[in-house]
């Protein structure tokens, strides 16, 4: 079944509709709503995906119609992006015509917005080296990176983006906090007894990781961190809404779990790595086989695990010689 609006009141009164979205193909994604006094803010704008724009103009008539708030895209107050993903900010491409308001995201996420293809063909540069160090094939790489930039044609730049370091006093009642790590720039966002989780803490995925060498303030190290922040500064909030699945109450003990997971993680890899590894090797062993756009996401997630080990000394280079004598060698891990 398809959800459905819902609403939900902070212990402020303030009210907050969760607007569901296709966001791609058979997967939802929210963007939420928040309207106090004569505010409104829209948090997230769904994806350039036409069913997404769509639903999220049909959505917003709803709340104005069924619901008696006084919104529309036109009158926003504001419109505020919790991260650099497509998922969350490409609808803007289409509907930043009818949108006045302000448009915000952090800092880190605002070239994203600029210009997306700017950074994804920047990125896949990157992509491409990492992917040559954990030893794919070349025929395979090139496979990979076209799917990779495949969706950059698609989202134009978002323009007159502010940065959220200079929001001031546009945030009004909603408190941000920089949680890196899923993206650079993604913020969870504290609305009174509410925590907005974005893609940072879900009820039921582990969010995806990629390793930092791909993009700076990515990766497990800056996660983990995330996770200790919000985990201090949200222990007390009531319900935690996220960017995608269900409402989730026990949020201590939900990211107790996602640690959890991430640190059984660790310890596999690490135990594999007893005979010298490649993070291909590592990905197929752990992941499986893997199709289509998985094989990115189970490779860029076991490099973004081996990058944590290696950082920390826990895994060292099995094959040094070949990584000094040639200009991007396969990469061997071994337990140091
Ligand atoms: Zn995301
Ligand atoms: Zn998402």
């Amino acid at each position: 079944m398809q959800p459905t609006i819902e609403r939900y009141t902070t212990n402020a009164g303030r009210r907050l509709y969760r607007l569901p979205l296709e966001v791609f193909p058979n997967f939802i994604g929210y963007a939420y709503l928040l309207v106090e006094d004569e505010r409104t803010v829209l948090i997230d704008a769904g994806s350039v995906m036409p069913q997404s724009v769509d639903a999220l103009r049909e959505h917003v008539e709803t709340v104005r119609e069924e619901y008696g708030e006084p919104v529309s895209l036109e009158t926003l107050s504001l419109v505020l992006i919790t991260h650099g993903h497509i998922d969350h900010f490409s609808g803007l491409s289409v509907l930043q015509e009818e949108i006045r308001a302000p448009i915000i995201v952090h800092d880190l996420d605002i070239g994203i917005l600029h210009d997306y293809r700017e950074r994804l063909v920047m990125a896949s540069k990157a992509l491409a080296v990492f992917l040559q160090r954990a030893g794919v094939s070349e025929e395979r790489r090139a496979r990979l990176l076209e799917m990779y930039l495949s969706v950059k044609s698609l989202v134009t730049p978002i323009r007159g983006v502010r940065r959220l370091s200079e929001a001031g006093d546009l945030l009004g009642a909603i408190t941000p906090i920089h949680a890196p790590g899923h993206c650079p720039g993604q913020v969870c966002l504290r609305i009174d007894d509410i925590l907005i989780s974005a893609d940072h803490i879900l009820p039921r995925t582990t969010p995806h990781l990629a390793p930092e060498s791909i993009t700076p303030y990515t990766g497990l190290g800056h996660y983990f961190a995330a996770l200790e922040t919000i985990q201090h500064a949200a222990r007390d909030v009531r319900l935690v809404l996220g960017g995608h699945e269900e409402p989730l109450d026990d949020l201590v003990g939900r990211i107790e779990q996602i640690r959890r997971s991430h640190e059984r993680k660790l310890e596999r890899f690490y135990n594999l790595c007893s005979h010298p590894r490649t993070i291909a090797e590592l990905s197929l062993e752990h992941y499986g086989k893997r199709q289509g756009y998985d094989i990115i996401l189970a490779l860029t997630e076991a490099g973004a695990h081996v990058e944590y080990l290696y950082q920390r000394g826990y895994l060292t280079l099995a094959n040094v010689d070949d990584v000094e004598r040639e200009p991007n060698p396969v990469l061997l891990y071994r337990r140091a």
